[in-house]
């Protein structure tokens, strides 16, 4: 099933997209970085230099991508990489983590391995050479080996990072909490400005984890794609997913079928939305949502 819904994203990256444009990195806190606005499979990469070495999260979505992240570190400092975490399985987050196998500490929900050991990763990797990226082929699918259920806590160096595991964007999420510096590490449960991809979401989840998350004592939260910023970032995805769930439960209750669900819910979203990107997304999140509220 996995394979099958990915498909819907070979449509959405055609051989025009640009690849030459570097990510910038954003210097978020004194030590913390985040690579962001690559072109293309834009997703972030954030990395924490401790005084014992460095906190990875997610390594892009090849070894060349994962690259530029290391030379991103290696110009801040020579220390050893600790831990590369992947805040979910999706490619873009984890088929650079060949290049950080090194630190021998690659962590994530135990869900994340198995949707990346076996056929599972073989076929989400075939997945995404489909998309045409530059540098997909060197990639060899490097699951996590070390794995959680609910919450682990990583003491590195002078800091704190707690990794908890909520369900939403997949269903093995996990978010980082940094309580001395204020800040989440987010992963795609929440993204600044874009369409999530919701190929194998659980909305009703998510919009609790979100919640959850909004309680947590923070000012900065570092989202999966685009910009970090502050708590609007976190209520925008909040709301979006709040719109998405009441104007496709609007139509379950009148009786639409999907395709006039769709017909009336995507201009309403699209014109709220306008400044998001991947609206192309839509017709695949309300079928998503469409599929998720009609069980209720
Ligand atoms: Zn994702």
């Amino acid at each position: 099933m996995r394979g099958l819904m990915w498909v819907v994203l070979s449509v959405c990256f055609g051989s025009g997209v640009a690849w030459a444009e570097n990510p910038k990195t954003i210097e978020v806190w004194r030590n913390l970085f985040t690579l962001s606005h690559g072109e293309g499979v834009n997703s972030n990469s954030t990395f924490l230099i401790t005084k014992e070495g460095v906190v990875v999260v997610d390594t892009r979505v090849n070894p060349a991508e994962a690259r530029k992240v290391k030379e991103a570190i290696r110009r801040q400092t020579e220390l050893p990489i600790l831990y590369a975490i992947n805040t979910h399985y999706h490619g873009d987050h984890t088929f650079g983590n060949q290049v950080f196998r090194d630190s021998h500490n690659i962590v994530a929900h135990e869900n994340v391995r198995k949707a990346l050991e076996f056929e599972a990763g073989k076929e989400h990797l075939e997945v995404f050479k489909s998309l045409k990226i530059p540098g997909m082929e060197e990639t060899v699918v490097t699951p996590p080996n070390i794995l959680f259920r609910d919450k682990m806590d990583i003491y590195a160096g002078e800091y704190h990072l707690e990794l908890i595991h909520v369900k939403g964007h997949t269903d093995g999420d996990l978010f980082i909490y940094i309580e001395a510096l204020k800040t989440l590490i987010t992963g795609d449960l929440i993204q600044n400005k874009r369409i999530p991809y919701m190929g194998d979401a659980y909305i009703e989840e998510w919009i609790k984890s979100i919640n959850y998350m909004g309680d947590l004592d923070a000012e900065i939260y570092i989202p999966g794609h685009g910009d970090p910023g502050g708590k609007p970032v976190l209520i925008a995805m909040k709301h979006y997913l709040i719109e998405l769930r009441r104007m496709v439960e609007n139509q379950i209750k009148k009786g639409s079928s999907l395709k006039e669900t769709q017909d009336a819910v995507r201009p309403k979203l699209k014109a709220k939305y306008s400044n998001w990107d991947k609206l192309e997304w839509l017709d695949g999140n309300i079928e998503r949502a469409y599929r998720e509220f009609s069980l209720k």
